[in-house]
């Protein structure tokens, strides 16, 4: 309902509001008289009294009769929002999440705002003047600032930084700035501008009849301001051009496009052609990238082409970063929002377009609290607003394989690589009854060698750290295990630990088997940090870099490796999964995939799937620019099909398989699932409750329940962990399910023990 005017002044009047909270309900407040002449829009924030404290809000609607007691009802504090926070599209996504996802509303709501905004803080930054070269300025001869010197050194400082400098960083160049800028302003040298230099496109935009001619002169100005600084489009090869033509037509309604284009073969382009077409008619754009995609890098190619206009959040922001980015992208004052998972609740009032980059990618599922899929909800809002969004990857989940059969995506397909690279070759290295040398075969050991003394660079890849996976006594067979996980702790070598990787405790190494004191303790398998070392000793000149959880702790380190290695600087790049996606490493010649056997085993029924978009991706980063490339897997097994597949790079004849054995044993895309997780400090307590659950819950749905059984590592940190496995032919079937037991599953009398959550779509299954 809306604040409508029938509601007469004595009529009591009620805000239904979202309160962070982990009750499935929303709450009713008085609204005082004092306000009931003010427009509440729904979407605004509210403080309301709740409990003994206070919390902050979001108005949801304003109801006539409240669903509790009115006698009862406290009253609200204050209104901190005029204009809502959350306007009607988004609310509408985060009821319809809510409900998805079967996950509080309060908490949903909470979930989308920056940290400032849901403590309070106003929805406002203050734009920090700036001071720039004018266009005067910029093709200033700088001799006739000959007899001032203090007034060219300035000059020359603002010619290095053309985006402009504040207060401060004049401050630190020149004590007296204000004198010299003062002059040079004087002399039409030097302009103010404000944080947002681009801020000019907003002014022109909003009334294209209105245009005075000195704005028509502002604007192409700005134009060519930012033409001069920024890098230019590309021409599209054949392949591309279909693409970005079939996008094109769609621009105005919506369309589910899955970008099914290999490695290196020009996916990127297509996204930045087509954010480009939707910024000429002052549309934003929603860009999403992996946890670990976004990269300088990446974000620099952002920046090259589209200057200001861009905003990026990622995880290293601070708080008021984050809500600069927040205000700016809710002002429509940038055009390009660029972010990992979180970023799909960034508000774009101009939203025109949304493109989810390796929309295959587990890190778009938030693992924990409000378990969303970002890729699934940006569909969502895609389609609530009526706009296109493309999904692009060359190892697509199959969930999107099985939409483009279905005719619910609209396929876009590249296969070739763009510009001059062509695809590495594939090889794999039996490595069954031969020698290694911790872990490497003489064959790829050669193949470095070959290719560093050609001036090329070698990426190597295992998906493991530390040093050895496991601590083995040679006389008893004892493992060194975790004592609060059922897993093994790995050996770090560097800091003589052994560190579980599940929960994170460490502790000395020991010298001496726990079981039968024998001093014949061995490590078995390797990790990333062994093989550094055992090619340090065989090309003890070379430059190694590693790049993995452990060498990449430090704020800035991981930025100062991808820097070394695009500089060249270094010859081998040694890593993990952190390594494999999404990177643009030209000089790259060699990939080694150390070992491909771990995910072959794999008892996820998605495991198979997820080998294939490793090894496929990683084979990615060879050869992209002119240097060709090879890739050579060490593998057990040649000969399984899989591998096969993998050498022929045929990742839609991969997806078939796959799909035909999915389709066989009913599992997703063929049919639906739902988790039900518990953890619990004795070992019957998950069980327990989720036996109860299952003996107890109403099933007019007809799902089948799988389970309860206990998790496939059942103590993790110390808890027991157990689930129960929901799974239908069809989503509608899980919902109805989950809401008719929600109230079962969040009181039954045996939930004070456990902790519990609902994972829909759950992209781990294990
Ligand atoms: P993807 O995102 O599919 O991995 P990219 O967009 O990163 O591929 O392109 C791979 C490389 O090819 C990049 O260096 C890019 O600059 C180059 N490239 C892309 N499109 C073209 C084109 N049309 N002409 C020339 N080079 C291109
Ligand atoms: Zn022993
Ligand atoms: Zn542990």
């Amino acid at each position: 309902m809306t604040n409508s005017g029938n509601l007469s002044k004595n009529n009591p009047r009620y805000a239904r509001i979202a309160i962070p909270a982990p009750l499935y309900q929303v709450f009713d407040y008085r609204i005082p008289s004092a306000m009931l002449d003010q427009t509440l829009i729904p979407g605004i924030r509210i403080q309301v009294p709740f409990g003994r404290q206070e919390r902050i809000g979001i108005l949801l609607e304003q109801v006539e009769t409240p669903n509790y007691d009115p006698r009862k009802i406290k009253t609200i504090k204050r209104c901190l929002d005029q204009t809502p926070i959350f306007d009607a599209s988004m609310l509408q996504l985060l009821n319809w999440a809510s409900s998805y996802y079967q996950y509080p509303i309060g908490e949903v709501t909470h979930a989308a705002l920056p940290s400032l905004l849901r403590k309070g803080h106003e929805a406002k930054i203050k734009l920090e003047k700036m001071w720039r070269l004018s266009e005067l300025g910029n093709s200033l001869q700088f001799s006739i600032l000959n007899k001032a010197p203090k007034q060219l050194a300035l000059f020359h400082y603002l010619l290095k930084n053309s985006a402009g400098l504040t207060k401060s960083q004049l401050a630190t160049f020149d004590e007296n700035w204000s004198y010299s800028i003062r002059a040079l302003i004087k002399k039409l040298i030097v302009e103010e501008c404000s944080y947002d230099p681009h801020s000019c496109i907003d002014e022109v935009g909003i009334n294209e009849g209105d245009i005075h001619e000195d704005k028509n002169e502002h604007k192409a100005e700005c134009d060519k301001n930012s033409t001069t600084k920024l890098s230019p489009a590309l021409k599209l090869n054949p392949e591309q051009s279909v693409a970005f033509a079939k996008i094109m037509k769609k621009l105005n309604c919506f369309t589910t496009f899955l970008l099914f284009g290999d490695t290196g073969s020009g996916k990127t382009e297509v996204y930045l052609q087509t954010i480009n077409a939707l910024i000429k008619q002052n549309k934003q754009v929603l860009i999403l990238v992996p946890e670990i995609g976004l990269t300088p890098q990446l974000i620099d190619r952002f920046k090259s082409r589209f200057g200001n206009t861009l905003t990026v959040n990622h995880s290293k922001l601070n708080d008021s970063e984050r809500l600069t980015a927040w205000v700016l992208a809710n002002s429509n004052k940038v055009k390009v929002i660029l972010g990992t998972r979180s970023a799909v609740f960034m508000p774009c009032p101009n939203l025109g377009a949304i493109i989810i980059d390796e929309e295959h990618d587990l890190s778009f599922k938030q693992q924990d609290g409000f378990r969303y899929s970002a890729r699934d909800v940006a569909i969502r809002r895609a389609q609530l607003l009526n706009i296109p969004i493309i999904l692009g990857s060359a190892t697509p989940s199959l969930e999107s394989m099985q939409n483009c059969i279905n005719q619910k995506f609209e396929l876009l397909r590249m296969t070739k690589r763009a510009g001059q690279a062509q695809k590495p070759k594939i090889h794999l290295i039996d490595i069954r009854a031969i020698k290694l040398n911790q872990g490497l075969s003489d064959t790829l050991i050669t193949e470095i060698k070959n290719t560093i003394a050609q001036n090329k660079q070698v990426l190597l890849f295992l998906n493991r750290r530390g040093f050895a996976p496991t601590l083995l006594c040679h006389d008893c067979g004892w493992t060194a295990q975790c004592l609060r996980c059922d897993a093994r702790l790995t050996y770090h070598a560097k800091h003589s630990l052994l560190r579980c990787h599940h929960c994170g405790s460490e502790q000395k190494l020991i010298k001496q088997c726990l079981q039968c004191n024998s001093q014949d303790l061995h490590h078995y398998g390797q990790g990333t940090e062994q093989i550094e070392t055992a090619l340090k000793q065989l090309l003890p000149d070379a430059n190694i870099s590693r790049i993995d959880r452990d060498t990449t702790r430090r704020k800035g380190s991981l930025d100062k490796a991808l820097a070394a290695i695009h500089s060249g600087e270094s010859q081998i790049l040694i890593g993990t999964q952190m390594l494999a996606k999404g990177h643009h490493f030209p000089n790259v010649a060699l990939v080694g995939v150390i070992d491909s056997d771990q995910g072959l085993h794999g008892t996820d029924f998605r495991a198979s799937e997820r080998l294939s978009q490793l090894i496929l991706q990683v084979a990615g980063r060879a050869g992209r620019a002119e240097t060709p490339g090879q890739v050579l897997i060490q593998t057990h097994h040649p000969h399984h099909p899989l591998m096969q597949l993998i050498v022929k790079q045929d990742y839609q004849q991969i997806a078939d398989n796959l799909l035909a054995e999915r389709k066989e044993t009913l599992f997703p895309p063929f049919s639906y699932l739902a988790i039900l997780r518990a953890e619990a400090n004795d070992a019957d307590a998950a069980l327990n409750y989720l036996n109860d659950v299952a003996n107890l819950a109403t099933n007019q749905a007809q799902v089948s329940l799988l389970g309860p059984m206990p998790a496939p590592m059942e103590r993790r940190a110390g808890r027991y962990r157990a689930q129960l496995i929901i799974n239908a032919n069809q989503r509608k079937q899980i919902h109805e399910w989950a809401q008719a037991n929600l109230p079962l599953i969040s009181q039954s009398k045996l939930v004070r023990r456990v902790r519990w959550s609902l994972d829909i779509d759950p992209q781990e299954v294990l």
